[in-house]
C-alpha cells in the first residue's frame, strides 16, 4: 500500500497528529473504519495522536437543543453542553482501537494539557502541557484527544475554541509535539481552486503555501479553520489535508492524494490560485469601534462574529449561522447597531504572492461583462475581494474561476 504518504515503512518512526472532522466518525461504521487505518499506521510503527471532532452533526444538534431551551445560552453552560459532542468520539474510537488489540487511551482537552483563556465559547490556546498525552506514546499508545476544547488555567474552567476549532486543537498538539506532520483528514479529496458545489470545474491543489491558504481560509475557505492555519504558520508544522477513507481508485499517478501545505512552497511569479466565498455577509451601522462593538456582542451572549471590513459607521461581517441568526434577533433590543443589508456574499480570488492591486481591473471587467453588480470591492495583502448581492455567487464565481483554469497555476 503505497498511496498514502504515511503508510509507508520508511516513515515508520514518524510521529504524525492526525485529525478526524465530524463527518469521518459520523456513523458506528465510520468510527471502526477510521479505527482500522489508525491500527494499520500503528502498526507500521508510526506514533500517533488522534484529534477527534464530533460525530456527524452532533454539535449542530446540540446547539439547537440549547436553543430549544434558552434564547440566548448562557456561553459557560454551552461550553459545558457542546465539549460532550467531542467526548463522544473520543472514546468510542478508543473503544474500536482497544477491540483491534491497538492500546489506545483518550483524553479530553483538559486532560490533553490544552490551556486557553477564559473566553467560552471562543477562547485561544495559550500553552499547551501535553504531559500526559507524551507518556502515553512512551507507553506505545495511540492518543486519542477531543478536539475543540481546553481549559483556563485561570477559571479552571472548560472552553471551546469557536466552530471548527479541532484544527486548532491539532495544530497546537502536532506544535508542542514537534509532529513530523499534522494531517488533517475529511470527507473531500484536499483542498480545491473554489467548492465544487459552487463550481463543477473546480481543480484540487496539490501542493500551497501555508501563507496562501490562511488567506484563503480568512475569506471563506471552510477546509480548514482560519486559526489554525495561523497557527500551523507561527509553529511552522507542516499540514496535510486529504480523505479519510483510503480508496485504491482515488490515487492520482504520483501515488499521492490531497494538498500538503507547507511554507517552503513558494511561486516566483504572482498567478491565481483559488476562488472562496461567504456566503452570508451583513453590513451594519454602528457608532462603536470594533473592539467595543465585539465585547458588547458577547455581554449580549452573542458570540462573535468576524469583521470583514470596517470603514467609519459601517461593519461588513460574517459568522456562523447560530452568530448571525443572534444578532438578527437582538437587533430591536440593541441600541448600538442597526442592520442595512443582510443580503450581501463575498467572492475573493487569491493569487500566489501580492499581485492583487493590478488584478483589480481585469476582475472587475470580468465581473462586469456578466453583469454582476459590484457594491465594495478592494485587494489586500494577496487577494482581491469584492461585495455583491448574494444572488450574483455562483455566476460570479464561475466567471472568476476561469482566470485560474487558464493559468493552470493551481499546479504550482
Ligand atoms: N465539533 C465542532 C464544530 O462542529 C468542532 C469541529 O468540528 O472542529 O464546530
Ligand atoms: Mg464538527
Amino acid at each position: 500500500m503505497n498511496y498514502s504518504p504515511n503508510l509507508q515503512p520508511q516513515l515508520s518512526k514518524k510521529l504524525i497528529v492526525q485529525k478526524y472532522g465530524g463527518a469521518t466518525l459520523a456513523t458506528p461504521e465510520k468510527i471502526r473504519n477510521v479505527a482500522k487505518r489508525i491500527h494499520q499506521l500503528h502498526q507500521n510503527g508510526v506514533r500517533l495522536v488522534v484529534v477527534v471532532s464530533a460525530m456527524g452533526q452532533t454539535t449542530n444538534d446540540l446547539i439547537q437543543l440549547a436553543q430549544k431551551v434558552s434564547d440566548r445560552p448562557h456561553l459557560r453552560e454551552m461550553d459545558m453542553l457542546l465539549t460532550v459532542g467531542e467526548r463522544i468520539s473520543m472514546s468510542l474510537l478508543s473503544m474500536a482501537l482497544n477491540d483491534l488489540g491497538c492500546p489506545a487511551i483518550s483524553f479530553t482537552g483538559s486532560q490533553a494539557g490544552i490551556l486557553t483563556d477564559e473566553a467560552h465559547v471562543n477562547a485561544k490556546i495559550i500553552d499547551v502541557k501535553g504531559f500526559r498525552v507524551q507518556e502515553a506514546l512512551m507507553q506505545n499508545k495511540v492518543v486519542i484527544m477531543a478536539g475543540f476544547q481546553g481549559v483556563s488555567p485561570v477559571t479552571k474552567e472548560i472552553t471551546t475554541l469557536g466552530r471548527g476549532g479541532s484544527d486548532i486543537s491539532a495544530v497546537a498538539m502536532a506544535g508542542y509535539l514537534k509532529a513530523d506532520q499534522c494531517e488533517i483528514l475529511k470527507d473531500v479529496d484536499g483542498v480545491y481552486t473554489a467548492d465544487p458545489k459552487a463550481v463543477p470545474q473546480a481543480q484540487l491543489i496539490p501542493k500551497l503555501n501555508l501563507q496562501t491558504l490562511l488567506e484563503m481560509t480568512q475569506w471563506g475557505a471552510k477546509v480548514l479553520n482560519s486559526a489554525s492555519v495561523a497557527l500551523a504558520l507561527e509553529k511552522n508544522v507542516r499540514l496535510f489535508v486529504g480523505p479519510a477513507e483510503l480508496m485504491e481508485q482515488k490515487s492520482t499517478s504520483d501515488g499521492l492524494i490531497g494538498t500538503i501545505i507547507d511554507s517552503i512552497y513558494s511561486a516566483s511569479e504572482s498567478t491565481p490560485v483559488a476562488l472562496n466565498s461567504f456566503g452570508k455577509v451583513c453590513k451594519i451601522k454602528t457608532a462603536l469601534p470594533q473592539n467595543e462593538f465585539q465585547a458588547k456582542l458577547t455581554m449580549a451572549n452573542i458570540g462573535r462574529p468576524q469583521v470583514l471590513q470596517q470603514t467609519e459607521n459601517i461593519i461588513y461581517l460574517t459568522g456562523p449561522q447560530e452568530v448571525l441568526e443572534a444578532l438578527f434577533n437582538f437587533e430591536e433590543k440593541s441600541d448600538f447597531y442597526e442592520i442595512l443589508d443582510k443580503d450581501i456574499c463575498t467572492v475573493s480570488l487569491t493569487y500566489s504572492k501580492a499581485a492583487a492591486d493590478s488584478a483589480l481591473p481585469e476582475l472587475n471587467s470580468i465581473l462586469e461583462k456578466n453583469s454582476i453588480k459590484i457594491l465594495n470591492s478592494f485587494s489586500l495583502m494577496n487577494s482581491v475581494h469584492f461585495f455583491i448581492p448574494t444572488a450574483f455567487r455562483d455566476k460570479a464565481l464561475q466567471s472568476l474561476h476561469q482566470i485560474i483554469l487558464s493559468s493552470k497555476s493551481y499546479l504550482l
